[in-house]
């Protein structure tokens, strides 16, 4: 038992330890009088005047009596404004007293709900291009006397492989992030992950005539994964050369700030208006559609940017005002400095 061993006053004793597990917990004696209930089973209101206040829950306490052992019920308890999904479990103690923990599954179904939009968000997201290929091998056939046509079609068919690629690669890698395995020490200098992300871009730029002008301090480092971490860049980079009006520059700074390294990449492109700006970091959320469904985003990008910086405890922002531009902000934990060994 901890508090025993650590013996530390500050320590919290065993009822204490019982208030703060983040399950309901009531014990219910013979005459269905609760005789204890901590303060997760208060705030779910499971009881009312010393008894359970839900039918459902008085029902499972019957059920463990009548049948002598543990039962579980998953069910939605009617709650003020909307009802409350919880799994029950009752135990039978002696002296036909029953143990009840009330699990509040709110937030689970709430993933499950986000999973299955994801998937339905996927799906869709892959007939368009499937279509697209479907109507474009037609044509070529059609168009086989016509050489000129012909390649027309075939370019067609490439681009529309090369963002049904793209979708597949970012669908795996978000699905990857959201395991979120802890980040590891690798010590990573942000120059080098921006360099790298700069690289990836680079064509791109030079194809709609953007320059990237980069100011980042040799000396700053953060730790964690080299491989994500440049994806996340990467990804800030591409919207910011993708969205900038040829001739112009994208810059990009790192800076620190406190205990955290900061990195910008800033664009002067049209912008994101104040009720997309934190929309634009959901799973296919597009500011703009019409706009995305040439440019051949998949819509999830900023999504694996928020994902791999959550993950490394860090965060993602954006500053932007229609006509003027945006700045996404990366902050990261900085590593420290090694320590410098004396010889
Ligand atoms: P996409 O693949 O569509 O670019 P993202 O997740 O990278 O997906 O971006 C989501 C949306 O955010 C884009 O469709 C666009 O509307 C908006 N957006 C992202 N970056 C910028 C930017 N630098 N300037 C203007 N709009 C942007």
């Amino acid at each position: 038992v901890i508090w025993r061993r650590t013996g530390r006053p500050e320590e919290p004793s065993p009822p204490d330890l019982l208030q703060h597990l983040p399950v309901g917990v009531v014990l219910v004696d013979r005459e269905d009088v609760v005789r204890t209930a901590n303060a997760t089973a208060e705030r779910l209101r499971l009881v009312r005047d010393r008894q359970l206040a839900p039918i459902e829950l008085r029902r499972l306490v019957r059920a463990v009596r009548r049948v002598g052992d543990l039962q579980v019920v998953e069910v939605e308890l009617p709650n003020a404004d909307e009802s409350l999904p919880v799994r029950a479990t009752g135990r039978p103690l002696p002296d036909r007293d029953v143990l009840l923990v009330v699990e509040d599954l709110t937030e689970l179904r709430r993933v499950e709900q986000v999973r299955r939009d994801f998937v339905a968000n996927v799906s869709h997201e892959l007939k368009t291009p499937v279509g697209a290929l479907i109507l474009l091998a037609e044509a070529v056939r059609e168009a086989a006397g016509d050489p000129k046509a012909v390649d027309h079609f075939v370019e067609r068919m490439q681009a529309e492989t090369r963002r049904l690629t793209k979708l597949v690669d970012d669908v795996i890698s978000l699905s990857r992030l959201q395991t979120g395995v802890p980040p590891g020490v690798a010590r990573l200098p942000v120059y080098a992950l921006i360099d790298a992300a700069g690289q990836q871009v680079a064509l791109a730029a030079e194809a709609r005539d953007v320059r990237i002008d980069t100011n980042v301090p040799d000396s700053l480092a953060v730790t964690g994964r080299e491989a994500e971490l440049v994806v996340a860049v990467k990804n800030l980079l591409d919207n910011a050369v993708h969205y900038s009006p040829p001739g112009s520059t994208v810059r990009v700074t790192a800076e620190r700030d406190g205990d955290n390294v900061r990195v910008t990449v800033a664009d002067t492109g049209p912008g994101i208006a104040p009720i997309d700006q934190q929309r634009v970091f959901e799973r296919f959320y597009r500011a703009d559609p019409a706009r995305a469904r040439t440019s051949g985003g998949s819509g999830l990008g900023l999504a694996i940017v928020k994902h791999v910086v959550t993950n490394h405890g860090g965060s993602v922002s954006v500053d932007s005002a229609l006509g003027e531009g945006s700045t996404f902000t990366i902050r990261l934990p900085a590593a420290e400095a090694p320590a410098r060994v004396d010889a």
